[in-house]
Protein backbone atom coordinates (compact mmCIF):
# COMPACT_ATOMS: atom_id res chain seq x y z
CA UNK A 1 0.00 0.00 0.00
CA UNK A 2 1.55 3.18 -0.98
CA UNK A 3 2.21 5.96 1.84
CA UNK A 4 0.19 9.16 1.77
CA UNK A 5 2.34 12.14 3.52
CA UNK A 6 0.74 13.97 5.62
CA UNK A 7 2.14 17.45 6.74
CA UNK A 8 1.11 17.71 10.55
CA UNK A 9 -0.23 21.17 11.34
CA UNK A 10 1.14 22.14 14.99
CA UNK A 11 1.97 25.15 17.40
CA UNK A 12 5.05 23.86 18.98
CA UNK A 13 3.69 20.14 19.36
CA UNK A 14 0.05 21.60 19.91
CA UNK A 15 -1.83 19.22 17.04
CA UNK A 16 -4.44 21.28 15.62
CA UNK A 17 -7.25 19.30 14.39
CA UNK A 18 -6.68 19.51 11.29
CA UNK A 19 -4.38 16.88 11.54
CA UNK A 20 -6.68 14.42 12.62
CA UNK A 21 -9.03 15.36 10.43
CA UNK A 22 -6.21 15.03 7.20
CA UNK A 23 -5.03 11.58 9.19
CA UNK A 24 -8.50 10.06 8.71
CA UNK A 25 -8.72 10.89 4.98
CA UNK A 26 -5.51 9.14 4.58
CA UNK A 27 -5.84 6.24 6.20
CA UNK A 28 -8.61 5.96 3.38
CA UNK A 29 -6.28 6.57 0.28
CA UNK A 30 -3.34 4.27 1.49
CA UNK A 31 -0.62 4.11 4.57
CA UNK A 32 -0.70 7.17 6.57
CA UNK A 33 2.39 8.90 7.47
CA UNK A 34 2.59 12.11 9.42
CA UNK A 35 5.84 14.43 8.60
CA UNK A 36 6.44 16.36 11.46
CA UNK A 37 8.42 19.26 11.04
CA UNK A 38 10.09 21.93 14.34
CA UNK A 39 10.00 21.63 17.59
CA UNK A 40 7.48 19.32 19.96
CA UNK A 41 7.32 16.07 19.19
CA UNK A 42 7.14 15.00 22.33
CA UNK A 43 3.70 16.78 22.80
CA UNK A 44 2.45 15.77 19.44
CA UNK A 45 3.44 11.79 19.35
CA UNK A 46 -0.15 10.63 20.79
CA UNK A 47 -2.57 12.03 18.57
CA UNK A 48 -0.94 11.61 15.86
CA UNK A 49 -0.96 7.22 17.15
CA UNK A 50 -4.45 8.41 18.08
CA UNK A 51 -5.83 9.08 14.80
CA UNK A 52 -3.97 6.02 12.93
CA UNK A 53 -0.34 7.54 11.56
CA UNK A 54 1.24 4.33 10.73
CA UNK A 55 4.86 6.27 10.46
CA UNK A 56 6.11 9.80 11.75
CA UNK A 57 8.80 11.87 9.65
CA UNK A 58 10.51 14.01 12.12
CA UNK A 59 12.13 17.34 10.89
CA UNK A 60 13.32 19.50 14.05
CA UNK A 61 16.79 20.88 12.44
CA UNK A 62 15.93 25.24 12.77
CA UNK A 63 16.87 25.37 9.11
CA UNK A 64 12.77 23.77 8.81
CA UNK A 65 11.52 27.02 10.81
CA UNK A 66 14.03 29.57 10.72
CA UNK A 67 13.38 30.35 6.77
CA UNK A 68 9.69 30.63 6.11
CA UNK A 69 8.28 27.58 4.21
CA UNK A 70 10.82 27.11 1.45
CA UNK A 71 12.97 24.74 3.51
CA UNK A 72 9.85 22.36 4.03
CA UNK A 73 8.53 22.38 0.15
CA UNK A 74 12.33 20.96 -0.45
CA UNK A 75 12.09 18.24 2.87
CA UNK A 76 8.85 17.35 1.23
CA UNK A 77 9.97 17.08 -2.47
CA UNK A 78 12.71 15.07 -0.86
CA UNK A 79 10.27 12.34 0.60
CA UNK A 80 8.00 12.59 -2.39
CA UNK A 81 10.75 11.43 -4.38
CA UNK A 82 12.07 8.37 -1.49
CA UNK A 83 8.26 7.07 -1.05
CA UNK A 84 6.09 8.40 -4.37
CA UNK A 85 3.24 8.56 -2.19
CA UNK A 86 -0.04 8.17 -3.23
CA UNK A 87 -0.92 12.28 -2.01
CA UNK A 88 0.07 14.89 0.03
CA UNK A 89 -2.21 16.02 1.63
CA UNK A 90 -1.65 19.89 4.11
CA UNK A 91 -4.11 22.23 5.99
CA UNK A 92 -5.43 24.62 3.30
CA UNK A 93 -3.86 27.12 5.94
CA UNK A 94 -1.98 30.25 4.19
CA UNK A 95 2.02 29.01 5.10
CA UNK A 96 0.77 25.17 3.79
CA UNK A 97 -0.97 26.45 0.74
CA UNK A 98 2.88 27.80 -0.09
CA UNK A 99 4.15 25.06 0.77
CA UNK A 100 2.03 22.80 -1.65
CA UNK A 101 2.69 25.49 -4.12
CA UNK A 102 6.24 25.36 -4.01
CA UNK A 103 6.04 21.32 -3.50
CA UNK A 104 3.61 21.33 -7.03
CA UNK A 105 6.62 22.70 -8.78
CA UNK A 106 9.16 20.74 -7.63
CA UNK A 107 7.65 17.61 -8.19
CA UNK A 108 6.05 18.72 -11.19
CA UNK A 109 3.38 17.52 -9.66
CA UNK A 110 -1.07 19.17 -9.70
CA UNK A 111 -2.27 21.00 -6.43
CA UNK A 112 -5.92 20.94 -5.32
CA UNK A 113 -6.71 23.57 -2.92
CA UNK A 114 -9.75 23.58 -0.26
CA UNK A 115 -10.84 20.54 -0.54
CA UNK A 116 -13.62 19.03 1.28
CA UNK A 117 -13.66 14.73 0.55
CA UNK A 118 -10.65 13.30 -0.96
CA UNK A 119 -11.18 9.17 -1.63
CA UNK A 120 -9.85 6.70 -4.01
CA UNK A 121 -11.36 6.44 -7.68
CA UNK A 122 -10.17 4.58 -11.01
CA UNK A 123 -6.96 5.99 -12.58
CA UNK A 124 -6.39 8.35 -9.11
CA UNK A 125 -8.01 10.24 -6.72
CA UNK A 126 -11.36 12.12 -6.28
CA UNK A 127 -11.33 15.60 -4.70
CA UNK A 128 -14.39 17.32 -4.08
CA UNK A 129 -13.79 20.83 -3.57
CA UNK A 130 -15.30 24.08 -2.54
CA UNK A 131 -14.38 26.53 -5.48
CA UNK A 132 -15.79 30.53 -5.90
CA UNK A 133 -15.24 31.00 -2.11
CA UNK A 134 -17.24 28.27 -1.36
CA UNK A 135 -20.72 29.15 -4.07
CA UNK A 136 -19.98 25.68 -5.55
CA UNK A 137 -18.38 22.27 -4.99
CA UNK A 138 -17.20 20.39 -7.76
CA UNK A 139 -15.24 16.98 -8.37
CA UNK A 140 -11.60 17.30 -9.28
CA UNK A 141 -8.57 15.39 -9.92
CA UNK A 142 -4.90 15.35 -10.58
CA UNK A 143 -3.71 14.57 -14.17
CA UNK A 144 0.20 15.07 -13.66
CA UNK A 145 2.55 13.71 -10.70
CA UNK A 146 1.69 13.56 -7.25
CA UNK A 147 -1.79 14.51 -6.21
CA UNK A 148 -1.23 17.55 -3.76
CA UNK A 149 -4.14 18.20 -1.60
CA UNK A 150 -5.04 21.17 0.52
CA UNK A 151 -7.63 20.01 3.20
CA UNK A 152 -10.20 22.84 4.51
CA UNK A 153 -10.24 22.76 7.63
CA UNK A 154 -13.68 21.02 9.72
CA UNK A 155 -14.99 19.70 7.00
CA UNK A 156 -14.09 16.06 7.08
CA UNK A 157 -15.21 14.81 10.78
CA UNK A 158 -11.70 12.80 12.45
CA UNK A 159 -11.97 9.09 13.37
CA UNK A 160 -9.64 7.81 15.99
CA UNK A 161 -8.14 4.49 14.81
CA UNK A 162 -4.71 3.55 17.17
CA UNK A 163 -1.64 2.76 15.71
CA UNK A 164 2.29 2.69 16.84
CA UNK A 165 4.10 5.03 14.47
CA UNK A 166 7.56 3.88 13.28
CA UNK A 167 9.76 7.25 13.77
CA UNK A 168 12.53 8.11 11.62
CA UNK A 169 14.66 11.59 11.74
CA UNK A 170 14.45 13.07 8.01
CA UNK A 171 16.40 15.72 6.99
CA UNK A 172 17.76 17.00 3.50
CA UNK A 173 19.90 19.70 1.87
CA UNK A 174 17.99 22.78 2.04
CA UNK A 175 19.14 25.06 -0.85
CA UNK A 176 20.64 28.48 -0.47
CA UNK A 177 17.54 29.88 -2.12
CA UNK A 178 15.09 28.51 0.36
CA UNK A 179 17.76 30.14 2.88
CA UNK A 180 16.87 34.14 1.78
CA UNK A 181 14.06 34.61 3.93
CA UNK A 182 14.58 34.30 7.45
CA UNK A 183 12.29 34.55 10.21
CA UNK A 184 13.70 37.50 12.65
CA UNK A 185 11.27 37.37 15.32
CA UNK A 186 7.96 35.66 16.17
CA UNK A 187 4.86 37.96 17.71
CA UNK A 188 3.20 35.74 20.47
CA UNK A 189 -0.10 35.06 19.77
CA UNK A 190 -2.60 36.74 21.76
CA UNK A 191 -4.27 33.88 24.69
CA UNK A 192 -7.91 34.25 24.90
CA UNK A 193 -8.65 31.36 26.32
CA UNK A 194 -11.78 30.63 23.59
CA UNK A 195 -10.85 28.16 20.37
CA UNK A 196 -8.77 29.21 17.75
CA UNK A 197 -10.81 30.67 14.73
CA UNK A 198 -10.26 27.98 12.09
CA UNK A 199 -11.15 25.05 14.33
CA UNK A 200 -13.59 26.14 16.64
CA UNK A 201 -17.33 24.72 16.18
CA UNK A 202 -19.18 27.90 16.54
CA UNK A 203 -18.14 31.23 15.29
CA UNK A 204 -19.48 34.66 16.26
CA UNK A 205 -18.35 37.35 14.22
CA UNK A 206 -19.01 41.19 14.47
CA UNK A 207 -18.77 43.92 11.79
CA UNK A 208 -18.99 47.84 11.45
CA UNK A 209 -22.99 47.37 13.21
CA UNK A 210 -20.52 47.20 16.60
CA UNK A 211 -19.42 50.78 16.44
CA UNK A 212 -16.35 49.43 17.85
CA UNK A 213 -18.20 48.17 20.98
CA UNK A 214 -17.30 43.82 20.84
CA UNK A 215 -18.56 43.28 24.18
CA UNK A 216 -21.56 41.42 23.24
CA UNK A 217 -20.00 39.47 20.14
CA UNK A 218 -17.13 38.41 23.03
CA UNK A 219 -19.67 37.58 25.96
CA UNK A 220 -22.02 35.76 23.17
CA UNK A 221 -19.31 33.75 22.20
CA UNK A 222 -17.94 32.80 25.60
CA UNK A 223 -21.59 31.83 26.52
CA UNK A 224 -20.75 29.34 23.53
CA UNK A 225 -17.65 28.42 23.80
CA UNK A 226 -17.20 30.21 20.35
CA UNK A 227 -14.01 31.57 18.81
CA UNK A 228 -14.80 35.58 17.65
CA UNK A 229 -14.77 36.75 14.04
CA UNK A 230 -14.83 40.08 12.57
CA UNK A 231 -15.21 42.22 9.67
CA UNK A 232 -12.86 43.90 7.20
CA UNK A 233 -14.99 47.08 7.90
CA UNK A 234 -14.33 46.13 12.00
CA UNK A 235 -10.79 45.20 11.35
CA UNK A 236 -9.64 48.16 8.98
CA UNK A 237 -11.33 50.66 12.28
CA UNK A 238 -8.65 48.89 14.33
CA UNK A 239 -11.53 47.70 16.56
CA UNK A 240 -10.53 44.11 16.19
CA UNK A 241 -7.04 42.05 14.80
CA UNK A 242 -6.52 40.68 11.70
CA UNK A 243 -5.58 37.77 12.76
CA UNK A 244 -9.91 37.15 13.53
CA UNK A 245 -10.80 38.54 9.96
CA UNK A 246 -12.92 36.59 8.24
CA UNK A 247 -13.22 36.57 4.46
CA UNK A 248 -11.33 36.92 1.25
CA UNK A 249 -8.84 38.52 2.44
CA UNK A 250 -8.81 37.00 6.29
CA UNK A 251 -9.21 33.41 7.48
CA UNK A 252 -11.71 31.40 6.24
CA UNK A 253 -13.75 29.26 8.77
CA UNK A 254 -16.43 26.72 8.08
CA UNK A 255 -17.72 26.28 11.61
CA UNK A 256 -20.99 24.09 12.52
CA UNK A 257 -22.39 27.56 12.98
CA UNK A 258 -21.25 30.88 12.17
CA UNK A 259 -23.75 34.25 13.52
CA UNK A 260 -23.10 37.37 11.60
CA UNK A 261 -23.64 40.48 13.90
CA UNK A 262 -24.06 43.78 12.77
CA UNK A 263 -22.17 42.46 9.31
CA UNK A 264 -24.03 43.58 6.18
CA UNK A 265 -23.08 40.01 3.64
CA UNK A 266 -20.53 41.57 1.22
CA UNK A 267 -19.37 39.39 -1.13
CA UNK A 268 -15.66 39.11 0.47
CA UNK A 269 -17.05 38.48 3.37
CA UNK A 270 -19.16 35.36 2.18
CA UNK A 271 -15.81 34.34 0.73
CA UNK A 272 -15.21 33.09 3.94
CA UNK A 273 -17.93 31.83 6.04
CA UNK A 274 -20.66 30.16 3.15
CA UNK A 275 -19.52 26.99 3.83
CA UNK A 276 -20.48 27.22 7.41
CA UNK A 277 -23.25 24.51 8.66
CA UNK A 278 -25.68 26.33 9.78
CA UNK A 279 -25.68 30.71 9.28
CA UNK A 280 -27.65 32.93 11.89
CA UNK A 281 -27.55 37.02 11.16
CA UNK A 282 -28.01 39.69 13.46
CA UNK A 283 -28.62 43.04 11.23
CA UNK A 284 -30.95 45.85 12.28
CA UNK A 285 -31.62 46.75 8.15
CA UNK A 286 -33.97 43.67 6.87
CA UNK A 287 -32.95 44.06 3.61
CA UNK A 288 -29.09 43.76 3.99
CA UNK A 289 -27.33 41.26 1.96
CA UNK A 290 -26.39 38.76 4.40
CA UNK A 291 -30.53 37.50 5.19
CA UNK A 292 -30.20 35.85 1.60
CA UNK A 293 -27.96 33.29 2.72
CA UNK A 294 -28.45 33.02 6.28
CA UNK A 295 -30.75 29.78 8.46
CA UNK A 296 -31.98 32.14 10.78
CA UNK A 297 -32.05 35.40 10.62
CA UNK A 298 -33.33 38.48 13.62
CA UNK A 299 -33.71 41.70 12.17
CA UNK A 300 -32.84 43.74 15.25
CA UNK A 301 -30.14 45.67 16.99
CA UNK A 302 -27.01 43.35 17.97
CA UNK A 303 -27.06 45.47 21.35
CA UNK A 304 -30.17 43.88 22.46
CA UNK A 305 -30.34 40.72 20.48
CA UNK A 306 -27.20 39.43 22.01
CA UNK A 307 -27.14 40.20 25.56
CA UNK A 308 -30.65 38.22 25.61
CA UNK A 309 -29.44 35.61 23.29
CA UNK A 310 -25.96 35.17 25.46
CA UNK A 311 -28.79 35.08 28.80
CA UNK A 312 -30.65 32.20 27.39
CA UNK A 313 -27.91 30.23 26.60
CA UNK A 314 -26.23 30.50 30.07
CA UNK A 315 -29.99 29.88 31.26
CA UNK A 316 -29.98 26.13 30.15
P1 LIG B 1 -21.03 47.21 6.57
O1 LIG B 1 -21.11 46.75 5.17
O2 LIG B 1 -20.96 48.69 6.81
O3 LIG B 1 -22.28 46.61 7.33
C1 LIG B 1 -22.60 46.90 8.65
C2 LIG B 1 -23.94 46.26 8.94
O4 LIG B 1 -24.25 46.40 10.31
C3 LIG B 1 -25.10 46.88 8.15
O5 LIG B 1 -25.78 45.83 7.45
C4 LIG B 1 -26.00 47.49 9.22
O6 LIG B 1 -27.39 47.37 8.92
C5 LIG B 1 -25.64 46.64 10.42
N1 LIG B 1 -25.83 47.33 11.72
C6 LIG B 1 -25.47 48.58 12.07
N2 LIG B 1 -25.73 48.78 13.37
C7 LIG B 1 -26.26 47.64 13.85
C8 LIG B 1 -26.73 47.23 15.13
N3 LIG B 1 -26.67 48.05 16.18
N4 LIG B 1 -27.26 45.99 15.27
C9 LIG B 1 -27.32 45.13 14.21
N5 LIG B 1 -26.88 45.46 12.97
C10 LIG B 1 -26.35 46.70 12.79
N6 LIG B 1 -14.65 42.12 4.09
C11 LIG B 1 -14.57 41.12 5.00
O7 LIG B 1 -15.39 41.05 5.93
N7 LIG B 1 -13.56 40.19 4.90
C12 LIG B 1 -12.64 40.20 3.93
O8 LIG B 1 -11.74 39.35 3.92
C13 LIG B 1 -12.70 41.23 2.95
N8 LIG B 1 -11.82 41.27 1.93
C14 LIG B 1 -11.96 42.25 0.97
C15 LIG B 1 -11.11 42.25 -0.15
C16 LIG B 1 -11.27 43.20 -1.13
C17 LIG B 1 -10.34 43.17 -2.32
C18 LIG B 1 -12.27 44.18 -1.01
C19 LIG B 1 -12.46 45.21 -2.09
C20 LIG B 1 -13.11 44.18 0.08
C21 LIG B 1 -12.97 43.25 1.08
N9 LIG B 1 -13.81 43.24 2.20
C22 LIG B 1 -13.74 42.20 3.08
C23 LIG B 1 -14.70 44.35 2.50
C24 LIG B 1 -16.16 44.11 2.11
O9 LIG B 1 -16.38 44.48 0.79
C25 LIG B 1 -17.10 44.93 3.04
O10 LIG B 1 -16.74 46.29 2.92
C26 LIG B 1 -17.03 44.55 4.49
O11 LIG B 1 -17.23 43.16 4.63
C27 LIG B 1 -18.14 45.29 5.24
O12 LIG B 1 -18.05 44.99 6.60
P2 LIG B 1 -19.36 45.07 7.49
O13 LIG B 1 -20.39 44.13 6.96
O14 LIG B 1 -18.93 44.93 8.91
O15 LIG B 1 -19.79 46.59 7.33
Amino acid sequence: MSEVLVLVDHVDGDVRKTTAEMLTVARRLGEPSAVFVGQGYAAAKETLARFGAAKVYLADDAVYTDHLVAPVAELLADLVGRTSPAAVLVASTNDAKEVAGRLAIKTGSGVITDAVDVEGADGGLRVTKSVFAGSYTVAAQVGTGTPIITVKPNSIPAEESAATPAEETVTTEVSEVARAARVTSRTAKEKSGRPSLTEAAIVVSGGRGTGGDFGPVEAFADALGAAVGASRAAVDAGWYPHSHQVGQTGVSVSPQLYVAAGISGAIQHRAGMQTSKTIVAVNKDAEAPIFELVDFGVVGDLFTILPQAADKVQQN
